[in-house]
């Protein structure tokens, strides 16, 4: 018999979605997962939906810090996703120009190059001068490496899906369904764009985990509702860039196994080459107001453009409040020069020889930012039955299994 008739609503199946619905149809509730994307999976400009995401527990935070060793045991032992998990370890860097102390330091070059499969050992770049000469500091920490983050975030719908989760497609939320009470309101279910509704039962509860599309949403079903004045909104988005390359052959063999290298100071990261030869590199930085998550239903769902924000640029600019918020503003159609160029050169610090390397194709990836870079896993106030999940800050893919256990305590 089952425990509850409880019916969820998870909107979503970004990480934050898909380990959600998993949790929940694991404790014995029916649940309903609504995605926009074709299919209910992570939608293509998903963030949840990328080549890779780096698994690192190196927090100065301690609740960070042991949130992410757990999720670094489930990604060795989960039977779900440990076929996703890369192990080869995490090299941070300082950068040039930082004096800092840090415990288990890289220093040598014999530590350093320790660090890199033999086939790269001579092959790195002025990073590897910088360490040995101490002006830049560096540590290993073998215990992380990197996920294949699209195909993991689908392993774990899939089997919410084998357990009995109903997951819809089209499915673009914009309204919630609510009944008046007395002292508040409280949210029965939602409406789609194309009119489908979908209902909660017993207990159950909606929870929004739309990733960076959380503002607009949240925002228009406020607005809606006229609780503006009650509620702040808590997060907003960032578009950060990211730019792939293709590795030859033979290059494929050389930078295989290297592990990801990120620099603290600026924020730059690169991977070791997937299966495909597919190297990512980006930069973890306040990113770009604009362009906004895509709401356009009408539209295929492709990796959005800055050209395609000129509009909102002009409409909206104005309106940005948020103290704290990025804002520059960019109007390129794809990746801003400056950055390729940045990107590219940071790459170059580090392996010289890739630095030519064809650029397959750039992206934009958006973060939903929160105020302190804590994620906000939290009822929305002033309104029961909602549980809004979000804020991701860049940084959440890493505990994914582990983030439904989390949210599964509301
Ligand atoms: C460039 C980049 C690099 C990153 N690197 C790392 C990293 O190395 N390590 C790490 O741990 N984290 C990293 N992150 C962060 C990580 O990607 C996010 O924390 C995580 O993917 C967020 O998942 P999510 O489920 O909240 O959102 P998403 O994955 O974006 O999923 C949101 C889903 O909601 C759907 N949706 C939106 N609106 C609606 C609606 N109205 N109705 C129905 N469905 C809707 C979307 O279609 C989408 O499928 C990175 C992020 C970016 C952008």
């Amino acid at each position: 018999m089952p425990i509850d008739q409880d019916t969820y609503i998870v909107v979503g199946s970004g990480v934050f979605g898909s380990s959600t619905a998993l949790e929940l149809i694991r404790a014995g509730h029916k649940v309903i997962v609504l995605d926009r994307s074709e299919d209910g999976y992570c939608a293509p400009d998903g963030a949840s939906n990328d080549l890779n995401k780096i698994v690192r527990a190196d927090y100065s935070d301690p609740h960070y810090r042991n949130l992410a060793k757990m999720a670094i045991s489930y990604w060795r032992r989960s039977d779900l996703i440990s076929q996703y998990y890369h192990e080869v370890g995490v090299l941070f860097h300082t950068g040039t120009s930082v004096d800092q102390t840090i415990a288990y330091e890289v220093s040598s070059s014999d530590q350093f190059k320790g660090c890199f499969p033999v086939s790269t050992r001579n092959r790195l770049g002025r990073l590897n001068e910088d360490i040995t000469s101490g002006r830049n500091k560096a540590y290993f920490n073998p215990r992380g490496g990197w996920a294949e983050a699209g195909k993991a975030t689908n392993a774990v719908l899939d089997e919410a899906k084998r357990l009995g989760a109903q997951v819809y497609g089209n499915a673009h939320v914009n309204k919630l369904l609510f009944q008046d009470r007395d002292d508040s309101k409280r949210v029965t279910g939602v409406r789609c764009a194309d009119g489908r509704t979908f209902h909660i039962g017993g207990k159950g509860q909606t929870i929004l985990c739309v990733g960076a599309w959380s503002e607009g949403l949240l925002r228009a079903i406020f607005e809606e509702q006229n609780l503006n004045s009650q509620i702040s909104l808590p997060t907003w988005s960032s578009a950060q860039v990211v730019i792939t390359i293709q590795l030859n052959e033979e290059q494929q063999k050389i930078y295989r196994d290297t592990p990801v290298v990120l620099c603290f100071e600026n924020g730059n990261y690169c991977f070791e080459p997937d299966s495909n030869g597919l190297m990512k590199i980006a930069i973890h930085s306040g990113g770009y107001r604009f362009p906004l998550p895509s709401t356009n239903t009408n539209t295929p769902l492709t990796f959005p453009t800055f050209a395609d924000s000129i509009a909102e640029q002009a409409d909206r600019t104005a309106k940005i409040t948020i103290q704290g918020a990025p804002s520059s503003v960019v109007k390129e159609a794809r990746c801003p020069t400056d950055q390729a160029k940045q990107i590219l050169q940071n790459l170059h610090y580090v392996y010289p020889e890739l630095a030519n390397a064809p650029i397959v194709y750039d992206r934009i990836c958006f973060y939903s930012e929160s105020l302190d870079e804590n994620w906000i896993i939290d009822h929305a106030p002033g309104v029961k039955g909602l549980v809004v999940a979000s804020g991701d800050s860049g940084h959440a893919f890493k505990v994914s299994e582990t983030l439904g256990k989390i949210k599964s305590e509301y």
